[in-house]
């Protein structure tokens, strides 16, 4: 099957980011909540002070930044190894398998196993085109034909849906009539990571290259973890902003 050819050459512009109660809601998307997390700024320059048998009570604004950028530059990495975050996601099933692929994080997740599937099928507030440059890129759509794309989408959905719902009916197992739902369904899990494999994660699903969806629990999620870790954050965007410079 060939598709139509559309112009475009834009990147979709990204959600907006409000943390609210260590939560933000991505709307149709999902949401993000940071449950939980161990350590801070100072733990990160703490544990690098035990190589000289020594501990500090409170932060040093210029001595401790210098610390943490010297310690990131370096990659001693184990002093943000010993910081922890623990995040409550809800994303469509796509996404969570491409946050999956990273092994350093710890899941637990949502069973249609052991629950009867009551949640969303996600819908794109808005349908992007294939890049032809990236080839695994899309792009903001100029002339795509957002309607029809929107009826399609709908009724596969509401198909999917009734005929789970059809199947649990007639008494098929929880495990078995799961398999007409679309990965499109919405997934709920608890991840822990630390804080080096969390700036791993971030960088490589916050840039443009990453699907737009994953981008936007990247980005979404470093607001929260830049009010806990503001130093480190900073750092690492530092690094970050010096490495591009060099290239
Ligand atoms: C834009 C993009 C496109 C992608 N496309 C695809 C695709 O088409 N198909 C596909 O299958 N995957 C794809 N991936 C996933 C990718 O191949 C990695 O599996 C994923 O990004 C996790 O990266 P990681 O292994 O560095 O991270 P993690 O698994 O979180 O590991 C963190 C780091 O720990 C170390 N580490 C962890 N486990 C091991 C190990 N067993 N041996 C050695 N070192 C280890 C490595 O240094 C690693 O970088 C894509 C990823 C991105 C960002």
């Amino acid at each position: 099957m060939t598709s139509t050819t559309h112009k475009s050459s834009v990147a979709t512009s990204d959600l907006e980011y409000t943390v609210i109660d260590n939560k933000v809601d991505l709307g149709s998307l999902g949401y993000m909540e940071l449950m939980d997390v161990m350590g801070n700024d100072l733990s990160i320059a703490n544990a690098a002070r035990v190589s000289y048998n020594k501990s500090s009570a409170n932060f040093d604004a210029e001595k401790d930044r210098k610390l943490i950028y010297f310690l990131a530059k370096h990659k001693h990495w184990t002093p943000f190894e010993q910081n922890s975050l623990k995040f409550r996601v809800k994303c469509p099933i796509y996404i969570a398998r491409q946050w999956m692929k990273h092994r350093c994080w710890v899941f637990n997740e949502i069973s249609a196993r052991y629950t009867v599937f009551t949640n969303t099928i996600y819908k794109p507030d808005e349908f992007r085109i294939q890049d032809t440059k990236n080839k695994q890129a899309s792009l903001k759509a100029e002339d795509l034909d957002q309607e029809t794309a929107g009826q399609v989408y709908d009724e596969a959905a509401r198909v999917a849906l009734e005929a789970y719902n059809r199947l649990i009916e007639l008494g098929v197992c929880r495990e078995q009539a799961r398999g007409v739902l679309p990965v499109g369904s919405h997934t709920e899990f608890i991840t822990t990571v630390n804080l080096r494999n969390y700036m791993h994660w971030y960088n490589l699903r916050a840039p443009h290259e990453a699907q737009w969806e994953i981008q936007q629990f990247a980005k979404a999620s470093i607001k929260m973890v830049e009010q806990h870790f503001p130093i480190a954050i900073d750092c690492f965007k530092q690094l970050q902003i010096e490495a591009a410079a060099n290239n």
